[in-house]
């Protein structure tokens, strides 16, 4: 029944009876292995999105899916009101991998940045010693950490936050990629700053790399003035820059880690955030929680997607895939005058379009790369951002490029 339905049937029916907050690409996907995804008519695709970095360990990875359905047949959920036999080895897996003394399981991205900063007020209050009411975050102009209340009003895009006010105070926000925009907020925070949230490398604003030094001196910084450094990995994190962590990349560990997307290998909502005791024992039982936080299927899916990254060294392989990536890239760029840069880490990257952020452009050049057999989406206009599962090959990479020039070579 279903193979004979049309894909312009599906889309009807989502534009029918669902809200209308996404404006997907007209490609209708019915089925995922690996770095692979079909439509309902069958032709199969690569996917150069990887669900926003969620699928980083490929589509329906069979060890995770077997994790998820051996967990979801003994035991689902039991809330934390009781303890459950999952839980506590997740916690020290994740704890030992990532090098804090705790973790806090929640399960959408959002709701790890919004633990984050509640935690950051928290510790500010408890253990900095800030006045009642008078706690600020720093936040970077451009930012991307979800869709609630509190994030939103931390953004600077419009379209995040239009007709959504009024909006949460204690925000500043402060040019990314600036050190000395924020020792300037630090200092005029007046010791009120409990802490500066950012992406080590910004996704949804396009794949900004800042430059060398700026996360450091940014985390020199917060120390100086007793303000927390809270890293937002829910993109960056579990091996797609390269590393296991985008700030593995330097010389420091963030106060609070912030992590989504990957850690389930994009087959459950699975979210954490992990810090320091002297930070994560200022929250204390009853003051912040999740029903479905810490679930055992969530804790037996995120210590397999992390193994998986380990087993299969996807971190090591998204360092030297992006290599191969951008230079072929910038050997495009020198062929063609439609894209002008490639930018990213790992297989983070970005294709710069050579027009206006208003024009459809990078739209069109995503509807050929579909016809040609990659999905990819543009992001803030005129950017396109390609991140593929990281168990991807070389020989696919290599074919991949090729789809990408054929097709800005022949774009009118
Ligand atoms: C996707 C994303 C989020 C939000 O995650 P959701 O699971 O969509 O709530 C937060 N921060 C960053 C950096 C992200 O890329």
């Amino acid at each position: 029944m279903q193979k004979t339905l049309s894909a312009q049937y599906f889309i009807e029916l989502e534009d029918k009876y669902g809200a209308h907050n996404y404006h997907p690409l007209p490609v209708v996907l019915s089925k995922g292995e690996g770095v692979n995804v079909w439509d309902t008519e069958g032709k199969k695709y690569f996917d150069f999105l990887s669900a926003y970095s969620a699928v980083n360990q490929g589509h329906c990875h069979p060890r995770i899916v077997n994790a998820m359905k051996s967990q979801a047949e003994q035991l689902t959920l039991t809330s934390r009101a009781f303890y459950n036999d999952k839980l506590g080895p997740y916690e020290k897996f994740m704890t030992e991998l990532f090098g804090y003394d705790k973790v806090l399981p929640i399960n959408s991205g959002v709701e790890a940045v919004e633990t984050a900063l509640k935690l950051c007020r928290k510790w500010a209050y408890t253990v900095k010693g800030t006045a009642d009411n008078q706690a600020t975050i720093i936040f970077a102009s451009e930012n991307f950490h979800g869709r609630t209340m509190a994030v939103i009003s931390a953004s600077t895009d419009p379209s995040s936050t239009g007709g959504f006010g009024p909006y949460m105070p204690g925000i500043t926000i402060v040019p990314y990629n600036d050190a000395d925009a924020l020792e300037t907020a630090l200092k005029a925070g007046n010791g009120n700053v409990a802490g500066f949230i950012v992406e080590p490398i910004q996704g949804e604003a396009g794949v900004m790399v800042p430059d060398e030094g700026y996360l450091q001196k940014a985390y020199d910084l917060c120390h100086q003035h007793n303000a927390l450094f809270i890293a937002d990995e829910v993109q960056t994190g579990i091996a797609r820059t390269g590393k296991m962590l985008a700030c593995d990349y330097f010389d420091f560990k963030p106060d609070i880690l912030i992590l989504g997307k990957a850690l389930s290998g994009g087959v459950f909502p699975v979210s954490a955030v992990l810090a320091d005791d002297e930070i994560m024992l200022s929250i204390k039982p009853g003051e912040h929680g999740s029903t479905f936080g810490g679930n055992p299927i969530a804790c037996a899916v995120g210590m397999e997607s992390l193994q998986v990254v380990l087993d299969e060294n996807l971190a090591e392989r998204a360092y030297n895939l992006g290599i191969i990536f951008r230079s072929r890239m910038e050997s495009l760029i020198e062929k063609s005058n439609l894209v002008t840069k490639v930018r990213g880490k790992g297989l983070l990257n970005a294709l710069l379009i050579n027009d206006t952020p208003e024009s459809t452009t990078a739209w069109d050049i995503c509807i050929k790369l579909r016809d040609n057999g990659l999905l990819a989406k543009p992001t803030h206009g005129n950017i396109i951002r390609f991140a593929p599962p990281l168990v991807i090959t070389e020989d696919e990479i290599k074919e991949c490029c090729d789809i990408i020039e054929k097709t800005i070579l022949e774009f009118r």
